[in-house]
């Protein structure tokens, strides 16, 4: 199945349920309202000469917009390029000449970036670039409010298969990859997400990732329609107070976010305040989820059947997750078991050969979710997708007797100490039980003797004693194994981040040296 017939499938089913909540400005869709504007958006696009194929880019923070984009190109087999609203000029050049983007629909503004004066900064280096709307001006409302045709959209021969996305990888480690996908990639992968969940037309979900990534898109807004759940967009970009009141006033019965979104949440000073008693479920994902938020998300927010989800962009995104019933022990401190339709494995990054349980070695998923490339680099795709189709996620990771999978690090983190192996991870786990200690992230960083020495950059709470490398050391003694021990510390407001809130750990070690000198 398309996205597309999938959307009228659903929206058949359930009409008069909510498809579409924008919080900011109280716009409201019906799956009637939606799939009748998607469907003029669609032929708006058709009329603007956008054939299937085309990639169209779209620039825009999380509004109901961005959410009509999606489901109008995948009706007419254009293929959306989704681009990250913290990009700078140089970025997004890259990205529209890299998709060979033909038409791009933007956002004027974004928090403080001019999007306008960027967009023609960059466009007389953009030679295929041959239009841009910009969201609220008249050619976007000319086009979202064409007279939709069914029958020209019915016409357009569509395959399952056919690329329908380019969503490029969150550039934790470097510089970000463009992942193709097809309708049956992420259509499947949003529709198990959902069934995860457990959603119905009765749901209401609080999308508080980015769109622009899959977290945002393929686990949220797919994952809602096509079970006829209700997208709530708390706000444009990541707002605690926002995402803690629109569960409130929507009463959502699901609310996602990466560990840093929920620890803001958990911290806002007015939490308490905030009616959560709707949430059901949801999920974290995208970084490693600290057991401690796990279990106040739980018990505090009463997310009772939340799910840890493990993915990539490169694998629609998600492979492994945990599920309600799973033990609580096992939903904290694992990524779960691999999802429905997929295979998993474990290697030994240097032979390629299956590990036994409990070693850590290379995650590789197989099966529906993989992604068709890299867009346009096919030797990057080789480097990560194998003969036999397994692609090599780069995450290190241990599974047990049972399928559970811990998720130990990436491979490009981990420090080798005096020949030691250790995963970051575990110091941070430990780090977090520090009673000071908010937030721990741990690196390697060269060292003349050992070859690489670990550092602690920590976030401490509120009117905390100062933190030395003697006094962290002297915390860690006898509880981590001597060489798991930092050697310096360097106390922070805040991490290096992507948009997506991911650590960046690589702007981590850049800096690490310029403070180590
Ligand atoms: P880039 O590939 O550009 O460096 P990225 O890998 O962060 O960036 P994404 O595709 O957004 O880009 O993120 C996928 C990665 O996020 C995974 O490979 C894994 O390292 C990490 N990740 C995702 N979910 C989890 C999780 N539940 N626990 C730990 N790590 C996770
Ligand atoms: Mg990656």
């Amino acid at each position: 199945e398309t996205i597309g017939a999938n959307l009228d499938r659903i929206a058949a089913r359930f009409p008069d349920r909510d498809a579409l909540v924008e919080c900011a400005t109280g716009r409201r869709w019906t799956y009637r309202q939606f799939v009748a504007d998607v469907d003029a958006l669609a032929t708006g696009l058709l009329d603007a000469g956008i054939v299937k194929g085309d990639r169209v880019g779209i620039w825009a923070p999380n509004r109901a917009e961005w959410t009509l984009v999606q489901y109008a190109t995948a009706k007419i087999g254009a293929i959306l390029v989704n681009i990250n609203p913290a990009y700078r000029a140089h970025e997004l050049e890259y990205v529209l000449n890299q998709a060979g983007i033909r038409m791009l629909v933007s956002a004027k503004t974004f928090k403080t970036s001019d999007y306008v004066a960027m967009v023609e900064q960059v466009r007389p280096k953009c030679a295929g670039l041959e239009q841009v709307v910009f969201l609220d001006a008249p050619e976007w409302e000319r086009m979202a409010g064409a007279t939709a045709d069914p029958e020209r959209l019915a016409a357009i021969q569509l395959s399952a298969d056919d690329p329908i996305n380019i969503q490029y990888t969150s550039g934790t480690t470097g510089f970000p990859k463009g992942a193709t996908l097809s309708h049956h990639n992420i259509l499947n992968n949003g529709f198990f997400v959902g069934e995860l969940c457990g959603y119905t037309e009765q749901d209401r979900v609080a999308i508080v990732p980015p769109f622009y990534h899959c977290f945002g898109m393929v686990m949220g807004n797919l994952a809602c329609t096509s079970h006829g759940a209700a997208m709530v967009i708390p706000s444009e970009g990541f707002d605690p107070a926002a995402a803690l009141g629109a569960v409130a006033a929507e009463r959502c019965t699901s609310l996602y976010g990466v560990p840093t979104m929920f620890i803001a949440e958990l911290e806002h000073p007015d939490f308490d305040s905030f009616d959560l008693s709707s949430l059901r479920t949801g999920i974290m994902a995208g970084s490693p989820c600290p057991v401690e938020v796990m279990k106040q998300v739980i018990d505090r927010m009463g997310m009772r059947e939340v799910a840890i989800c493990y993915g990539m962009t490169e694998t629609s995104p998600v492979s492994t997750q945990t599920r309600a019933d799973d033990s609580l022990e096992r939903r904290v401190s694992t990524v779960g078991r691999v999802g429905p339709h997929l295979e998993i494995k474990i290697v030994d990054p240097a032979t390629g050969l299956t590990v036994p349980r409990g070693t850590p070695g290379e995650l590789c998923t197989r099966g529906y979710s993989v992604m068709l490339g890299y867009w346009e680099q096919p030797d990057r795709t080789a480097e990560v997708i194998d003969a036999a189709r397994w692609m090599h996620t780069g995450d290190l990771a241990v599974m047990d007797a049972d399928g559970y999978v811990s998720i130990t690090g990436r491979i490009k983190d981990m420090v080798i100490r005096g020949g030691e192996n250790i995963y970051p991870r575990e110091i941070e786990e430990f780090l977090y039980t520090h009673p000071d200690v908010v937030d721990a992230q741990v690196i390697g960083v060269p060292d003349a003797h050992y070859g690489e020495e670990l550092m602690a950059w920590v976030r401490l709470r509120e009117g905390a004693e100062p933190m030395t490398a003697e006094s962290l050391r002297e915390f860690c003694t006898g509880k981590l194994a001597h060489y798991k021990i930092p050697r310096y510390v360097h106390v922070v407001e805040e991490f290096p981040m992507t948009v997506t809130g991911k650590i960046r750990k690589v702007e981590m070690r850049e800096r690490a040296k310029e403070i180590l000198g």
